[in-house]
């Protein structure tokens, strides 16, 4: 497989409780390595940006509050077939769902508040770096 790309966000809930290196522990010890990373205050515009394809959904306004309501950490990382290996790593969006030894099984507070964010395809994946990231802040 490819080595690729793909972003990933440590989201509020789990700034909030001081996650981020246990988090960044379970993509370093998967075998993925964090090539860019910033802990930024998302605004109401950057998240409603983000999240667009969820306009639609009843959950949309409680989730860009949600997205904004304290730090997050964005993040690139890098390695073979990053995209569906982060997928694995972070599990199912509802962390009653999430298989065991999986972040949001082990971090994640709700569907809502799941403690991370992974890009989907490889195609989302360029689009998401690029909405975050100038090519010189991700670094091998
Ligand atoms: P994923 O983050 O696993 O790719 P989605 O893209 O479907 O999941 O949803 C984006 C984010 O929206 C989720 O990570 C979660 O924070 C939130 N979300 C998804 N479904 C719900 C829901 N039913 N109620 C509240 N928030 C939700
Ligand atoms: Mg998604």
């Amino acid at each position: 497989m490819a080595i690729e790309r793909t972003l990933s966000i440590i989201k509020p809930d789990a700034t909030r409780r001081n996650l981020t290196g246990k988090i960044n522990a379970r993509f370093e010890d998967q075998g993925l390595k964090i090539v860019g990373q910033k802990r930024l205050l998302l605004t109401e515009a950057q998240a409603k940006k983000f999240y667009g394809v969820h306009a639609d959904r009843s959950f949309f306004g409680e989730l860009c509050a949600f997205m904004t309501s304290g730090p997050v950490v964005v993040q690139v990382l890098q390695g073979e077939g990053a995209v569906a290996k982060n997928r694995e790593i972070m599990g199912a969006t509802n962390p009653a769902n999430a298989a065991p030894g999986t972040i949001r099984k082990d971090f994640a507070e709700s569907v809502e508040a799941n403690s991370v964010h992974g890009s989907d395809s490889l195609e989302n994946a360029k689009i998401e770096i690029a909405f975050f990231f100038a090519e010189t802040e991700i670094v091998e």
